[in-house]
């Protein structure tokens, strides 16, 4: 095994050991079950780990992630984080937390060839023919790159609030917020990009669905 490999595993010896220096309760706590109010569906980038960047603790946030956050309507995995999330975990905020400089976002606005992660990529090019007149009236690339990562994420918290999970729950009286971010890689601060949404009535009403 390469050194690389064989540090993780002496990473993780230490981290407990810390943990339980500062606490020795820490991992029989979260033996008893998990109770996050939050979960987050984020980029799969390296760069951008759910936890760190808003300093919670292990039990504190549910997490999915996937290139370029998306939500796709026929992702079973993403649908069923959301159910157990909205359902059994009942969480009371949904952050769909993109970040400037995506590869996803990057590659959305190109016409290269990627290979498989192609039909992944062109759930992202729907958002760009959506806003098209925007984001091509953007002369710079790189601010053009910046707005559109911005779009895509206010696009998947609309995406998230066209599911029959979240209006299910807003149906039934639950308190459900979904908000979208943006996060700086260059600098850590996560900008709000001020879409909240918590009725359907934000929606366009051909989504609007009745139970
Ligand atoms: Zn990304």
């Amino acid at each position: 095994m390469d050194k690389f490999y064989n540090q993780l595993k002496a990473n993780n010896k230490e981290w407990v050991a810390q943990q339980l220096e500062k606490d020795p309760a820490f991992f029989s706590k979260l033996e008893n079950g998990q109770q996050p109010p939050l979960l987050w569906i984020g980029c799969a980038d390296s760069r951008v780990p759910a936890n760190q960047i808003i300093g919670a603790q292990p039990g504190e946030v549910f997490v999915h992630r996937n290139i370029a956050n998306m939500v796709v309507h026929t992702d079973m995995n993403m649908l069923s984080v959301l159910d157990y999330a909205v359902n059994a975990l009942k969480v009371k905020h949904v952050i769909v937390c993109g970040h400037y400089g995506c590869g996803g976002v990057k590659a959305a606005m190109g016409n290269d060839s990627i290979g498989l992660i192609d039909n992944w990529i062109r759930h992202i090019k729907n958002v760009y023919r959506l806003h098209k007149t925007e984001i091509d009236s953007i002369e710079d690339e790189k601010q053009k790159w910046d707005r559109f990562v911005e779009l895509n994420v206010k696009e998947q918290v609309f995406d998230l609030a066209k599911t029959s999970i979240v209006q299910n729950a807003w149906h039934n009286g639950q308190d459900l917020q979904l908000h979208g971010w943006a996060y700086g890689v260059g600098d850590g601060i996560v900008k709000d990009l001020d879409v909240n949404i918590s009725s359907d009535k934000q929606l366009d009403s051909v989504y609007q669905l009745n139970f």
